[in-house]
């Protein structure tokens, strides 16, 4: 919603000094209190002031944002990851490719023996070196993907807004989630992932307003 500047300036009154009477806002403004009326009716519709009689007006926020954003950091990582699609370090990009395909992913989690995370492969990691004209059905695709330790990771209790402000900053569609192994000690096991995707269907849930 577009406030005016005669809005914008009612609420800093009001955040600074409420309560405060409808009067007392148009002395400080050098308006009527007729003036101000529209203004505050919009103001107080919209549930950024509320009005009290004989008490004033008082500043309570954009409500439905911080409803939002409480829902986003509420919601966890581990009630929206979906199943991660795994390749052996040793696949060849060939295969790889076709296993892209095949899941309908695009972006693969390279893993080892005990299904411990070692590294991530991308649609572009895959085009890199088919443009190195390597011989795609020889070279293991450990030559073109990230490695550990330069991954980005999710846990199952990361809030889901944390989750796409990693997925923002560091500029990639997919984050493995992952739990400490039990079987090799510092390192991880990856029991998910997190996409753009599995955002943006939660924002359209949201939209929906279904329950979430
Ligand atoms: P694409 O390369 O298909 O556009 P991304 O933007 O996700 O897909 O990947 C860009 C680069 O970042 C690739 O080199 C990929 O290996 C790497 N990458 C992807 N996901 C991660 C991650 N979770 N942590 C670190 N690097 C990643």
């Amino acid at each position: 919603m577009d406030l005016s500047k005669r809005q914008e300036q009612i609420i800093a009154i009001v955040r600074e000094n409420g309560p405060i009477t409808g009067e007392k806002i148009a002395e400080l403004l050098n308006f009527t209190r007729a003036t101000l009326r529209p203004d505050l009716t919009v103001l107080t519709l919209s549930g950024i002031l509320d009005a009290r009689p004989r008490v004033g007006y008082f500043y309570v926020g954009n409500q439905t944002a911080s409803v939002f954003g409480e829902l986003l950091r509420k919601s966890l990582v581990r009630d929206y990851k979906s199943v991660p699609i795994v390749v052996h370090e040793q696949t060849t990009a060939y295969d790889a490719t076709v296993t892209m395909f095949l899941e309908d992913v695009g972006t693969l989690f390279v893993v080892r023996d005990g299904g411990i995370l070692c590294g991530v492969l991308s649609r572009k990691d895959l085009l890199k070196l088919a443009i190195g004209q390597t011989t795609l059905k020889e070279v293991p695709i450990s030559i073109a993907m990230t490695r550990m330790p330069n991954i980005y990771t999710v846990k199952p209790e990361t809030s889901i807004y944390d989750a796409g402000k990693l997925l923002i900053h560091a500029q990639i569609d997919s984050l493995p989630v992952v739990i400490p192994s039990e079987v090799a000690s510092g390192q991880w096991e990856v029991v998910g992932r997190v996409t753009k995707t599995t955002i943006t269907r939660l924002f359209v849930e949201l939209g929906e307003s279904k329950q979430v």
